[in-house]
């Protein structure tokens, strides 16, 4: 079934979501604050709106897909907001990756106007969101669940069902936090071999085959030569943003205090993606942080 779906915040992520939902044959009413990003949508068959809740005035839908909890916040509230506008029986769908906290605020918000409301993060990045094969890690009731299914479907390769609400944001930032620190790991045990005399050849030889296996390793190995399509081997383009690894963790880390959790690997790797970032490594693949490790060594 097709639906009307209201999608606020029309980026790098959104912009390209929003036109794989209009390719699937939904009708996508969208708004953003920027002229550009509206632009885009509209050559891709989005309706543009004036506001927010233009956007959401019939909408079966409201996905947004917004930079952090504030923003969210700030689109579902006030005035012109979005939960002013939709629909009664309209589902609420934030897209975003923001903080725990924050998802909960936004689903209490959206639950005190009588609306349902799930969180449905993504990982797969740009080239995700273009080609439609995201995945989805929805925080959500089972009912609510079903009926997002296929909406996200059209958008995505993978949508696995986390948890109630709150649950999608747990799993991202979880999620990120082990492909932060592994890379660190993993980054530390190239510079240490260097130091021994290992080729960088010869340690992927032997942990791609062996315990020392992961993602960070084998497919986006931090030095150039032995993965010819990781970002090392074009000068560290991403990928994945240091500004983006950065966030995610900041958000773990946040996790962590709120929690009162004993992760002491996740908050180092906060802090390391966040200097990284500071550093000139915002915009470069967050892989690059292996010259933040091998900078460091002194002998
Ligand atoms: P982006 O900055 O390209 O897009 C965000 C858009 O939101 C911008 O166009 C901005 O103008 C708009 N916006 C901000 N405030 C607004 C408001 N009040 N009303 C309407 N529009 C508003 O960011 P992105 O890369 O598309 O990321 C979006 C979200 O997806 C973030 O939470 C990010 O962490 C997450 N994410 C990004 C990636 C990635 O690779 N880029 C991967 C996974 C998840």
């Amino acid at each position: 079934t097709t639906r009307a779906v209201a999608f606020v915040g029309l980026g790098n992520m959104g912009g390209p979501m929003a036109a794989n939902l209009v390719a699937a044959g939904h009708v996508v009413n969208g708004f953003d604050l920027v002229p550009q990003a509206l632009e885009q949508a509209r050559d891709q068959g989005v309706r543009i709106a004036g506001s927010p809740a233009e956007a959401a005035a019939d909408a079966d839908v409201v996905i947004t897909m917004l930079p952090g909890g504030a923003h969210v916040l700030d689109c579902y509230g006030g005035q012109d907001g979005l939960l002013a506008a939709a629909p009664a029986g309209a589902l609420f769908v934030d897209c975003s990756t923001i903080d725990v906290a924050d998802a909960h605020a936004a689903h209490a918000a959206v639950r005190a106007t009588g609306r349902r409301a799930l969180d449905a993060p993504v990982s797969g990045g740009v080239v995700g969101a273009v080609a439609g094969t995201l995945t989805f890690m929805v925080g959500a009731d089972s009912e609510d669940f079903t009926a997002i299914e296929p909406v996200l479907t059209a958008m995505g390769r993978r949508v696995v069902h986390c948890g109630p609400p709150g649950a999608g944001q747990a799993a991202k930032i979880c999620n990120n936090m082990i492909l932060g620190a592994t890379m660190i790991a993993v980054s530390e045990a190239f510079v240490l071999g260097e130091h021994l005399g290992l080729s960088h050849q010869a340690l992927f030889d032997v942990a791609s085959a062996a315990s020392g296996q992961c993602w960070a390793l084998t497919t986006n190995c931090p030095v150039p030569g032995p993965v010819p399509a990781s970002p090392a081997n074009h000068d560290y383009r991403p990928g994945f943003a240091g500004a983006l690894m950065a966030k995610d963790l900041r958000l773990a880390a946040n996790a962590i205090r709120a929690g009162g959790v004993s992760a002491e690997l996740g908050l180092h790797a906060a802090e390391m993606y966040a200097a990284f970032a500071e550093n000139g490594g915002a915009d470069r693949d967050f892989s690059a942080v292996i010259h933040t490790i091998r900078d460091q060594h002194t002998d």
